[in-house]
């Protein structure tokens, strides 16, 4: 039997095989992974590196990063509730924020320009943060920042008043129209959008919905050098059907000095759980938790979506 059919065989992966290298090596068998990658005189690789992207050098090297993990996540800060197009109600989103065990959260509700989700008016919305204040007030163990998912609308600027805007502690600025823009448009449409003092990060910024539709056309280096200008965050929504950033993208934007914020777009308290896709996809794309701004301790966090970073 050729040597690639036995190692397959013997339950060895095909980038472990490769570790071999060589036709006529004799197999390395060991009972786990650790003691395989430790006779090869390689630091183990998470399994989500393995794509032949330089992580056989790094572990080589020993400069593998130390990857994020779930449990690095202290607050999910994208979500809806009934008050637009979610399930669920102020409290019940931020009760089951804190079983997750989470330090804080984020109310952001859509603005008006998405009429079919009942997006909120500049009027609706100053009585929405008054809503999330005071169950804050109520529940105290939970920070709950009242926030805004608000598009960006097909001229770059923003669904609602600047005087709003600042009074949100985020302000996630979204892209769901007019996705058909040529490419030049669509560009200065999100640098505007970044540009905006108010703009914490752009949430899922490529607007792809997995076999569904396409992600919309932007030069994304151009996009991503503003937001490191600005120090506005870019969004890895996990919700299953978005994945956007995608790992190629995020890894982009890492090359870029660009920070990410892991969210789940939660429309229902059952959503909160989709935070783990999210995780793998930061995982695959080398992220660490220093990385990603929820991660960070609440303080830290609440100055980063005010830019500073
Ligand atoms: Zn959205
Ligand atoms: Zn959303």
């Amino acid at each position: 039997m050729a040597l690639r059919q036995r190692a397959l065989k013997m339950g060895f992966t095909l980038n472990e095989y490769s570790l071999a290298k060589v036709e006529d090596a004799k197999p390395v068998a060991r009972k786990t992974e650790e003691e395989i990658y430790a006779k090869l005189k390689l630091d183990f690789i998470p399994p989500e590196l393995r794509e032949n992207l330089g992580e056989i050098e790094a572990a080589a090297g020993h400069t593998l990063p130390v990857l994020i993990q779930l449990s690095d996540i202290r607050g999910d800060v994208h979500m809806h509730t009934v008050e637009t197009d979610g399930r669920n109600t102020i409290a019940e989103m931020a009760e089951a924020a804190r079983e997750r065990g989470y330090e804080y959260m984020a109310i952001t509700d859509h603005s008006k320009n998405l009429a079919f989700a009942n997006g909120l008016t500049d009027k609706r919305a100053m009585a929405h943060i008054e809503r999330i204040r005071a169950v804050e007030k109520e529940m105290k163990s939970i920070r709950i920042f009242a926030g805004i998912e608000v598009d960006i609308l097909g001229d770059g600027s923003l669904d609602l008043s600047d005087s709003v805007l600042e009074q949100m502690d985020i302000v996630i600025a979204s892209v769901h129209s007019q996705f058909n823009q040529d490419r030049a448009t669509m560009t200065e449409r999100l640098l505007k959008a970044i540009a905006n003092p108010n703009t914490s990060l752009i949430g899922h910024p490529t607007g792809r919905l997995l076999l569904r539709r396409d992600a919309y056309q932007f030069d994304l280096d151009a996009v991503l050098k503003a937001a490191a200008k600005h120090k506005v965050a870019m969004e890895l929504n996990s919700y299953p059907d978005r994945l956007d950033l995608s790992d190629v993208h995020l890894r982009l934007a890492k090359q870029h000095g660009v920070k990410i914020v892991i969210n789940t777009d939660s429309h229902h308290t059952s959503h909160m759980e989709k935070m783990r896709y999210g995780i793998l996809q930061a995982r695959r794309a080398w992220l660490k938790k220093e990385d990603v701004l929820n991660a960070l301790p609440v303080a830290e966090f609440t100055q980063a979506m005010k830019h500073v970073w």
